[in-house]
């Protein structure tokens, strides 16, 4: 599956198929009997390659893929998935093409999109299937629940258009359970009026990673998990509610060595002044392949399974960490920014923590100079 790469720069992030497997299991576990899957895969399987990532799943019999904008399930579809694939972000300037043509499942929310979708489905004498959202406290997607009944009565006068889901999406992690079972709630009463308008349909759901962890019986009928199926957690208080395997390992090897004395001065704006002779190992990953600046004088890695810190600032294509303190180091050792080495391991959350983001963030900021290499 992997192109041919040139024996260049070592940088990569490894990706365990076998631990995809696992987190994947791991959620089914979870579920409540009547729940079906739906796997997030937008963003490039958030870093970790959308088509391998998406073949992985489809082997595992997942039942949807998710996708947050067209293009992105037309990759899919280039790539040889034949998984039904919604799009999350909805349909985009009336482009309704690419749902026919790729056969992909538009989420609703704007009635503008239901009249280009049916005319388009009755040029090509087709049906299209839809799932609409109604919003229940997120605040971002989704027709508000006071306008629901209105939208519905829209939908339904459209013969070619087949309702086949109900969503919504949950705002809180494990802030306020009292919000999250009020969201549910008015899902509730969403799915109860399109009932009662003669609307039934196999999906309805509403649930990702966190809340399906923390309230299975949220996940409705079918459960959308995206971020713990690559082994991260929506936070650190996730950790002991699940056990998951990281998916995605980004090394690299030491590309130069230097001993310096006391004083030297690392990096861009000498924000890092070494205070005693000192071991410098220069590292070729930086901020443009998303080793965030942020980590710059606070970041650490592991070589030979001990931590050594990033020293001075986190360069384009550069970062220089402090290797004093570990024996035996030389050019070419390798290098773990994220992922486990020996008996330690650095998580998506813990640099997540450093630079005042989420595990998402991290991973998504792998750049695409970074070679996704695939292991199973
Ligand atoms: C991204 C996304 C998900 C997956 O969320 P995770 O927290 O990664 O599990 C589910 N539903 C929608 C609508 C999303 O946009």
């Amino acid at each position: 599956m992997e192109k041919t790469r040139y024996s260049g720069r070592p940088t990569i992030g490894e990706v365990n198929l076998r631990a995809l497997e696992f987190n994947y299991r791991q959620i089914q576990k979870r579920l409540p009997e009547e729940a079906k899957l739906l796997a997030v895969v937008k963003a490039d399987a958030y870093g970790h390659g959308a088509v391998p990532v998406s073949r992985t799943l489809e082997k595992l019999g997942v039942e949807y893929l998710g996708v947050a904008i067209p293009e992105e399930g037309v990759e899919l579809r280039r790539g040889g998935i034949k998984t039904p694939i919604l799009v999350l972000g909805g349909i985009f300037e009336g482009e309704v093409d690419p749902f026919f043509r790729f056969h992909l499942t538009p989420v609703l929310f704007r009635k503008d999109s239901l009249k280009l979708l049916s005319r388009e489905a009755e040029k090509r004498k087709k049906k299209i299937k839809v799932h609409l959202k109604v919003d229940t406290g997120m605040g971002r997607l989704g027709v508000p629940f006071s306008l629901w009944g209105d939208f519905l009565k829209e939908v339904i006068r459209f013969p070619n258009i087949e309702i086949e889901g109900l969503l919504s999406h949950f705002s809180m992690m494990d802030e306020e359970r009292r919000y999250t079972h009020n969201q549910w709630k008015t899902f509730q009463k969403a799915v109860r009026l399109a009932h009662k308008m003669g609307i039934s349909c196999p999906y309805l759901h509403m649930a990702s990673s966190a809340i399906l962890t923390t309230i299975p019986a949220y996940a409705g009928t079918l459960a959308r998990p995206g971020i713990m199926l690559y082994g991260a957690y929506p936070s650190s208080i996730f950790r002991d509610l699940i056990p998951l395997k990281p998916v995605m390992t980004l090394k690299t090897r030491i590309h130069f060595l230097k001993l310096v004395p006391p004083g030297t001065r690392i990096s861009y704006g000498g924000t890092f002044t070494t205070k005693r002779e000192s071991l410098i190992a220069t590292l070729p990953i930086g901020y443009a392949d998303g080793y965030s600046r942020h980590l710059s004088n606070h970041g650490e890695v592991l070589i030979h399974g001990k931590r050594a810190p990033v020293v001075g600032r986190v360069c384009m294509d550069f970062t220089t960490v402090d290797v004093t303190d570990i024996p035996r180091v030389s050019i070419g050792d390798e290098v773990i920014l994220m992922g486990r080495q020996g008996k330690d391991q650095i998580s998506a959350e813990e640099i997540a923590e450093k630079i005042n983001s989420i595990s998402y963030e991290v991973l998504c900021l792998i750049g695409k100079r970074v070679p996704r290499v695939y292991k199973n």
